[in-house]
């Protein structure tokens, strides 16, 4: 099988040839069809997450059919189109058993690792995944069942970038209908934020970026009201939106700079909940007012979109089915695995919603 490799940050990735392990009887072993190119492998590239080693194969957004079970394997069988979790749960711990498997603390299994051809030693896979590469093998129960009706190019977002926006809002905050939502952030997990905001009906809903481009696709998704944030306050702007108070909610979808984070909270009114769903660089202090919380304000992380992938990924997909949620909009490019360099440049020029990697 081929995937793209990542030596050391800062390099390009490189198409290496490998070789898969027989599988064991737990595993499910995929041939990936379309992996979305997701914001946090390009935290990996840059450097910003030490906590992911290198070298390793990136990509955690995938989906594919299926080509092996282990003997122990039930509920899937080759020839099933699914889509990857790239979190595990043991289904056992606290966190699982309370309904929280995003929260587990299983680790990625360190088994069934690709190795480079001709050599000794495997390779890391993202987040136990590596889908920017033709087949990968994983635990059974990060393997999730799908439609065979539904485009893998689209279910492959459902893994990560639309579980986590949609998620934030209808799982972690659990937005009601005719409640305000401002949305920091219209990149891949913000523009789900603000769709999550739609399908739970909420109004107004105001999208905050500093690229006009960005804010006009946040309303092909849902946003009532845009804010530019590089020509106005968006805090008092969110104000002026709402008649006064500020939003019942707020999203933080960046999770690049510590502003963006202050100002989720300071926009939201008494009782306002602020979800942090951008993942902050290490070591991101917050320059606040302790008392800004008194009026009983809260804040909340969002991992995952709280997701509980046998029940979330179907889930969204009947949205998709009905028309209701938009999976096609957010496929902007698709590059071959070897521009996948390319899907990069255009990420970090913020020209896309999503790129797809076409694997097959
Ligand atoms: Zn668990
Ligand atoms: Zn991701």
């Amino acid at each position: 099988m081929r995937g793209a490799v990542l030596y050391a940050p800062k390099q390009p990735l490189v198409i290496e040839q490998f070789d898969l392990p027989d599988i064991a009887p737990d595993q499910v072993r995929v041939r990936l069809v379309a992996s979305g190119v997701c914001h946090s492998d390009y935290h990996v590239i840059k450097g910003d997450w030490p906590h992911i080693p290198v070298p390793t194969i990136l990509g955690h957004e995938g989906a594919g059919i299926v080509e092996e079970v282990g003997d122990k394997v039930g509920g899937v069988q080759a020839g099933d189109p699914v889509i990857l979790s790239w979190k595990r749960n043991c289904g056992l711990c606290e966190m699982c058993q309370r309904g929280y498997p995003n929260l587990c603390d299983a680790l990625p299994d360190a088994r069934g690792l690709p190795r480079l051809r001709d050599q000794t030693g495997s390779m890391n896979k993202m987040l136990g995944l590596g889908t920017f590469s033709t087949e990968t093998i994983v635990p059974a129960e990060v393997v999730i069942p799908i439609d065979r009706d539904i485009p893998l190019q689209q279910a492959a977002l459902v893994g990560c970038g639309v579980m986590t926006g949609v998620g934030a809002v209808i799982n972690t905050a659990q937005v009601q209908p005719g409640m305000s939502v401002a949305v920091f952030g219209c990149g891949g997990v913000g523009l789900n934020c603000i769709q999550g905001a739609a399908l739970a009906g909420a109004e107004p809903i105001i999208a905050v970026d500093i690229h006009a481009g960005k804010l006009e696709r946040a309303q092909q998704f849902g946003a009532t009201h845009t804010v530019n944030a590089k020509e106005v306050d968006p805090v008092a702007a969110i104000q002026e939106i709402t008649g006064g108070p500020g939003v019942h909610y707020a999203f933080e979808a960046i999770g690049m700079t510590a502003e963006p984070f202050v100002q989720s909270i300071l926009c939201t009114r008494k009782r306002g909940v602020t979800v942090f769903v951008g993942h902050a660089p290490f070591n991101t202090p917050l320059n606040l007012d302790a008392r800004i919380l008194m009026p009983e304000k809260m804040v909340i992380g969002s991992m995952y979109g709280s997701a509980r992938p046998r029940v979330d990924f179907p889930r969204l997909l009947r949205l998709y089915q009905a028309g209701k949620l938009k999976l096609d909009e957010l496929v902007t490019r698709v590059y071959p695995l070897e521009q996948v360099n390319d899907a990069f440049a255009a990420l970090a020029a913020g020209e896309v919603a999503r790129s797809v990697l076409e694997l097959t």
